[in-house]
């Protein structure tokens, strides 16, 4: 028997629960198809051993004014017991100082005058925010770009101010040139620092990295960082709630096999041999995930569009469960290595902590969560040994008196081969579309997928990066799909 949805959604990342949950405010009848046992790919947490673990994310911005998460928030009414972070990050330098990424610009300002010198860091930062300010105050209104059809063209071109046109031509350069621009090229200590920073919000470096995504990527901290109690499953459940809510379903443990397309609608086949009929279908998956699913001959002009691994990363991911021995003056902590790991090449670790006031993270009170991650470039290339890469990184922490080993209650790690397994993605890059300077955002991958019913969102699509990026991923295919048919 063949079951009828208005719309089929493969996979349940936050890309896909963004335009799920519109698709169903607009009375749609939304079906999510997850292959895992828990929703949120990349964006989730799960419980094990007495203590909730993040898949992945950690850090949450979006929820300020105007940012594309609070857009879906505010659309469907759905809401987020969030806290925010009065100290969004600390670095720590391989010289040995930390830096406070505080949030107030001007604050800012001065901590990065104290730490790099004081020569451009202002007249760099102050251009950096106007370029993130623009950049978010311009994407939740360009939702049709890319433009794919002369509709989009004409709705972009309608939205377009100077100030758009003016500031557009930074994609056209990299942050080397930006470097260069304000004679900070020379000064090392602070290439470094803005390398680690953009590796973990651009997935690459400032001779790759354009401008616009670049400064945006930067200013990171700039906004409003959020906290969840329970882990970032917190952000995820509430959107499954309200597809629900709205008559729709989230089949989990059911991968998608198959997306035939009939005289009328899609048939999509689940991997239980379950058949469903939706008139519109939501791909919140990779492209190289997509495209084996879908029939068709529309497919050839997209297999350009497919990843290699030697331009992707995957991550090597930590969760411990430990007892406090010190106190810490944030959540979120970059450490960047005097020497790379062995293993993996990489020059920084990134480490996230539980909130100490929040008691649904452990079973036992005063214990803690601390999340630890690095990337692993050219995941199918690169094999790692996993125990190696632990013990480098317990070393540090311990040396750094960031963790106690008498302290450690529950370790557990992974690589690239468990990404594969927990999101299916193709040799378990994640993270997102690493920025480089041959593609322009214009040249991104674009929302429609087959020119039909089919929409693509996640992070290896525009703007794909992140959960900002992937919500906006999200918001973008529900406008598309929104202005061809409904
Ligand atoms: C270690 C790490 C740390 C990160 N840190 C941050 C951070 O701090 N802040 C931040 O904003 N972002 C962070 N990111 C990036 C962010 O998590 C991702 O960019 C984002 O969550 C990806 O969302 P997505 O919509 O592309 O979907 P994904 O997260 O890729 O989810 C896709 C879902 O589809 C499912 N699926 C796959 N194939 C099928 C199929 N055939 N049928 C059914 N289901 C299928 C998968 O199981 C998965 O659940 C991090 C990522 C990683 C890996």
């Amino acid at each position: 028997m063949t079951d009828n949805v208005d719309v089929a959604v493969i996979g349940s990342g936050m890309g896909a629960l963004s335009a799920a949950a519109l698709l169903a405010q607009r009375g749609l009848k939304v079906h999510i198809f997850e292959q895992n046992y828990l929703p949120g790919g990349c964006t989730s947490a799960y419980w094990r051993k007495g203590f909730v673990f993040e898949a992945g994310a950690t850090t949450l911005v979006g929820l300020d004014e105007g940012m594309p998460l609070r857009q879906v928030l505010d659309r469907t009414g759905i809401s987020l017991p969030a806290k925010q972070l009065t100290l969004p990050m600390q670095v720590h330098l391989s010289n040995g100082q930390v830096i406070n990424r505080y949030q107030d610009l001007e604050q800012w300002i001065q901590e990065a005058e104290r730490v790099f010198g004081p020569k451009n860091q202002r007249a760099f930062w102050e251009f950096c925010y106007r370029v993130s300010q623009f950049v978010w105050d311009t994407s939740v209104k360009q939702v049709h770009f890319p433009p794919s059809s002369i509709k989009d063209l004409l709705k972009s071109a309608q939205r377009a101010s100077l100030k758009q046109v003016n500031y557009a031509r930074y994609a056209l350069f990299s942050m080397k040139w930006l470097l260069e621009k304000y004679d900070l090229l020379e000064n090392q200590t602070f290439v470094d620092f803005v390398d680690e920073q953009l590796l973990i919000t651009a997935q690459n470096q400032h001779p790759e990295v354009n401008v616009l995504f670049g400064a945006t990527a930067l200013c990171y901290t700039n906004y409003g960082n959020y906290y969840l109690d329970g882990g970032l499953i917190s952000l995820v459940q509430p959107f499954v709630d309200y597809v629900e809510a709205k008559g729709g379903k989230l089949h989990l443990r059911t991968g998608v096999k198959n997306v035939a397309n009939t005289a009328k609608n899609y048939l999509i086949t689940t991997d239980k041999g379950d058949q469903y009929s939706a008139e519109y279908v939501i791909s919140g998956i990779p492209i190289n995930n997509t495209l084996p699913l879908f029939e068709g001959n529309w497919k050839g002009k997209l297999e350009k569009k497919l990843m290699v691994s030697e331009q992707l990363n995957s991550a090597f991911q930590m969760g411990i469960g430990f007892k406090p021995h010190r106190e810490f003056e944030a959540l979120h902590h970059q450490i960047h290595l005097d020497k790379p790991l062995a293993e993996t090449g990489s020059h920084s670790i990134f480490i996230s902590l539980s909130d100490p006031d929040d008691t649904s993270r452990s079973d036992e009170p005063g214990l803690r969560v601390m999340s630890i991650s690095t990337h692993v470039p050219n995941p199918s290339k690169r094999i790692i040994d996993n125990e190696k890469v632990a013990q480098e990184i317990l070393k540090k922490l311990f040396e750094d008196d960031i963790l106690l080993p008498e302290n450690i209650i529950y370790q557990h790690h992974s690589g690239p081969k468990s990404w594969q397994k927990w999101t299916g993605r193709a040799f378990g890059f994640v993270g997102g579309y690493p920025q480089f300077r041959h593609i322009k955002p214009w040249q991104m991958l674009d929302a429609r997928l087959d020119g039909h019913k089919a929409y693509i969102c996640g992070d290896t699509t525009y703007p794909g990066q992140g959960i900002p990026g992937v919500t906006l991923s999200g918001l973008i295919a529900f406008e598309k799909l929104k202005s061809d048919w409904l």
